[in-house]
């Protein structure tokens, strides 16, 4: 009757998302990219004007959240009171904004029965930060994936650069630093691997070193 879990936490960059959706597409599993719930909360505040320490004004917008998530694969298309919002919900103003209303207590509380309904069979791959110490703890196979922060601010610089952008990997490395050093020290739900947790170090291994792993560790927790 139980549907199981896999958890992938760790910080931004370490690879979380590329992983977790390559694992639920080869386990046939549903996918939860927990962070771009948060992501889309923060532009519905954006959008009704509800600043990132409202506590007030956040909460019925996380529990009343008109979105859907069409696809599967980390970054499908994302429609907010039926406005396509996949690209603006990539951009580092949002994310900044995400992990402020990400930091109060009550918000995170309103999102819990979201993320828990996409527990379905056949089963779950939930991407995020608390997923196996907080939102998931019984489940069956916990993974929090990290890796330096100068490897992932390099990830980072080339993948927008790839996309035609100009940026200072200095600004990306101290941004990485802010937000881990926010996402780790915040009061509630802070960034830490679970007890039961399998902790791999991706920084000098490729995408599919990273899946081979995650897979034969999955496989013996069968
Ligand atoms: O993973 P992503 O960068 O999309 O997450 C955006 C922000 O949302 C994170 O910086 C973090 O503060 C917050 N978040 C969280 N718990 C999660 C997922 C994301 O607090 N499970």
């Amino acid at each position: 009757e139980t549907v199981p879990v896999i958890t992938i936490d760790g910080p931004s960059g370490a690879g979380k998302g590329t992983v977790s959706a390559l694992l639920a597409k080869h386990l046939g599993w549903q996918f939860l990219d927990s962070g771009a719930l948060y992501r889309v909360l923060a532009i519905a505040a954006m959008h009704h004007q509800i600043e990132a320490d409202d506590e007030q004004g956040l909460i019925p917008l996380a529990s009343g959240l008109d979105v859907t998530f069409i696809g599967q694969e980390h970054g499908c298309k994302v429609v907010l009171e039926g406005e396509d919002v996949s690209d603006l919900i990539r951009t580092e103003e949002v994310g900044a904004f995400a992990s402020k209303v990400a930091s109060i207590p009550t918000v995170r509380e309103a999102l819990l029965r979201r993320q828990r309904a996409f527990r379905e069979m056949p089963g779950l791959v939930a991407d995020g930060r608390d997923m196996g110490t907080v939102v998931f703890p019984n489940a069956k196979a916990k993974i929090f994936l990290t890796a330096s922060a100068e490897e992932r601010a390099q990830r980072r610089y080339n993948q927008l650069k790839a996309s035609g952008r100009n940026v200072s990997i200095d600004n990306l490395l101290q941004d990485i630093k802010a937000r881990d050093e926010r996402d780790m020290n915040r009061s509630v739900a802070p960034l830490v691997p679970a007890d039961d947790a399998l902790v791999l170090d991706s920084t000098s291994l490729s995408v599919k070193q990273v899946l081979d792993s995650v897979i034969e560790f999955v496989s013996q927790k069968q």
